[in-house]
């Protein structure tokens, strides 16, 4: 039976035309083999020819046996044999073993196989239709290769149709979103992650037909509901089954979360840099404040007595002005503070717990004991400062410096008991004096004259101490205004000097002062108590008498004065003092005074623009004092010289 008689046989409605069938089997992709039922090739087409490298004529009449390797021969006898027995017909395409074709020129190949049987006028025949499958086995394991090497891929890769629908799906896939492939393939991609575009959707799209490729962040959920923020790339394959989309994930969740942490952490720091930065502005401008402050103010914590913050002052107080230390940090141990009797305030009696333990600490009269062991007279003041409700733990404590106070207290206390005392001595003559001159009428007219002359001397002296006194008192309120004008010295001079030569018979006073002298520029009242007080110091202070000589001259633009005497004189070192308060520098303190006379002339001479100074050559030489007083405006001091 020839080839031809195979493709005509088969009969009935609708059995295609054997010249049409001809034509397909000669011109079918795949190699159409035919055998009778000795397994002889009766029909083998073109395909079959390229296929196995043999020409039909040479197949022909051989065994199928032929184009099988010859270890699979056998088996192939067996499936035949079977086939034989169990009648079926057909079986579809790979589903004949062996699967390995062999080539005329023995080269083997993987092949696909049908075959089936048919009855043509009860003899049986078996057509075989065979592929090579080696292109497409080796597309697969290219692609196997492939799906291999995607799902070792840290990142997740899928692709999805252009409609979305999820084509394949890697191992990083399932780890990062936690759907199995079988669960996410055939899905909509963005349904089943619940995507958010930050860039929208639609910018992706044109981006992808523009560019083919996208890239970008995306949040996606994950099965579990978590968010996972992914960067991505989105790349447009055209493939043969159409476009789709090959997206590559990579989860950035930690590196955002740790970006987002550092932001905010450098937020935070900026803010406590920022809070630090003006808490010490505020604590430089507390400090400006504070040191402008005359008294001394110390911030400490208590109970440990750590001190925080101190002002000028406070330093001051410590350490001196002079002491280069002077701005060096207060720390606690240079606090010291003593009782009034100079024993050590201990520990728990320091005025910042005390405060603390809820005790009033206002005006303590306290002894703060500097580095050097000397103690300043202070008072202490101390207030809470609460940091929270309640909460007291940081004292400020004001240290007044009251050296000056105690000595002004002093100097009053002194003050009373010499004012006192020169009160009395006048007084009691005067008293005396006059109770005399009324128990005794019948005293002898010397003795009557000289008590009435020594009260009369004594109510002077008293006169002229509260004179001084007020005068005092006027110049250290201030209110001292000397009404200033050309005041020729001689006729002032002279005239003081007439009135003290009556009181003393042992005093020379001479006055040397030319009248054409140019007048001075003074008040002459006040000029004129200077001089009294002068000659009442030059009869005080030269007891046995001597001369008291006054002079006066031009020197420059001013006229100098000066009142010499013969008396005590001083002792250099004590000459400069004469003009203080109270001071009674090297006199003979069996002579009244109070030690205000000169500290009351020097007020007056400044208060009518001059000068006063002492001199002496020492001790028993007398001393000099010395007027400077501008010369009248408008007298040119040249022209009477
Ligand atoms: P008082 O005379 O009341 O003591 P003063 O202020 O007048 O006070 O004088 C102060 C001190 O200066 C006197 O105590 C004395 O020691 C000294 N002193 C003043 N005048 C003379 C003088 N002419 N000769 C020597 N010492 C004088």
């Amino acid at each position: 039976m020839g080839s031809d008689d195979l493709v005509t046989p088969m009969t009935g409605p609708g059995a295609p035309d054997a010249a049409l069938l001809q034509a397909i089997v000669q011109s079918a992709m795949d190699a159409i083999v035919v055998l009778d039922a000795e397994q002889r090739i009766v029909s083998f087409n073109p395909a079959a020819e390229q296929m196995f490298r043999c020409s039909a004529a040479a197949a022909l009449g051989q065994p199928l046996d032929r184009f099988l390797p010859a270890r699979y021969r056998e088996q192939h006898q067996r499936h035949i044999a079977a086939f034989g027995i169990t009648g079926g017909t057909t079986r579809s395409m790979g589903h004949l073993r062996p699967l390995t074709g062999l080539r005329a020129n023995g080269e083997e190949f993987p092949i696909e196989a049908t075959i089936a049987r048919v009855d043509v006028r009860g003899a049986p025949y078996f057509a075989a239709i065979v592929r090579d499958i080696t292109a497409r086995l080796a597309a697969e394991a290219s692609l196997r290769r492939q799906v291999e090497l995607l799902n070792l891929a840290y990142d997740a890769i899928f692709t999805w149709t252009w409609d979305g629908e999820i084509t394949f799906w890697n191992a990083g896939a399932e780890r990062l979103y936690g759907y199995p492939a079988t669960h996410a393939v055939g899905r909509r991609s963005r349904e089943l992650l619940r995507t958010d575009h930050p860039a929208g959707g639609m910018e992706i799209a044109q981006a992808l037909e523009d560019h083919r490729v996208w890239e970008g962040e995306l949040i996606h959920r994950r099965r579990d509901g978590r968010v996972v923020v992914v960067e991505s790339r989105h790349v447009l394959v055209e493939g043969e089954g159409g476009r789709y989309v090959l997206e590559a994930d990579r989860d950035i969740t930690e590196r955002r979360q740790a970006e987002a942490e550092h932001a905010r952490s450098v937020a935070r720091e900026a803010a406590a840099r920022a809070e630090a930065a003006a808490a010490a502005a505020a604590r430089d401008r507390l400090q400006d404040i504070l040191d402008d402050l005359p008294g001394g103010v110390v911030l400490m914590t208590e109970p440990e007595g750590r001190v925080e913050l101190t002002n000028a002052a406070m330093r001051q107080m410590i350490r001196g002005p002079a002491d280069p230390d002077a701005h060096a940090p207060v720390c606690s141990q240079d606090l010291v503070f003593a009782w009034l009797d100079g024993s050590l305030v201990g520990a728990n009696e320091r005025p910042g717990l005390r405060a603390l333990r809820g005790e009033r600490v206002q005006n303590q009269q306290l002894l703060l004991v500097r580095p050097d062991g000397t103690t300043i007279p202070i008072a202490v003041h101390v207030a809470l400062l609460r940091d929270g409700p309640g909460m007291a733990h940081r004292v400020i404590v004001f240290v007044q410096d009251v050296t000056q106070l105690r000595q002004a207290e002093q100097l009053k206390d002194d003050f009373l008991a010499l004012v006192s005392h020169e009160l009395r001595t006048p007084l009691s003559v005067i008293h005396g004096g006059a109770q005399v001159l009324v128990n005794k009428p019948h005293l002898d007219e010397d003795m009557r004259r000289e008590l009435l002359l020594d009260v009369v001397a004594e109510s002077e002296r008293l006169e002229r101490l509260l004179s001084n006194l007020l005068a005092l008192t006027d110049i250290t309120a201030g209110r001292l205004q000397a009404a200033l004008e050309p005041v020729l010295l001689e006729p002032l001079i002279a005239r003081t000097a007439a009135d003290f030569r009556r009181r003393s018979a042992v005093h020379t006073f001479t006055v040397e002062v030319d009248r054409s002298l140019p007048p001075a520029e003074a008040d002459p009242d006040l000029l004129e108590v200077v001089v009294r007080n002068l000659y009442e110091n030059a009869i005080k202070y030269a007891p046995h008498g001597g001369a008291v000589r006054t002079t006066a001259e031009v020197d420059g633009e001013s006229v100098v004065i000066r009142v010499a005497d013969e008396g005590i004189g001083t002792a250099p070192e004590h000459v400069a003092g004469v003009f203080e308060r109270f001071r009674r520098v090297g006199g003979d303190h069996r002579v009244r005074g109070m030690g205000l006379g000169l500290y009351l002339c020097r007020g007056l001479i400044d208060a009518q623009g001059g000068t006063i100074e002492a001199s002496s050559p020492g001790p028993g030489q007398g001393s000099t004092f010395t007027v400077t007083l501008p010369v009248a405006r408008g007298w040119a001091a040249s022209d009477h010289t």
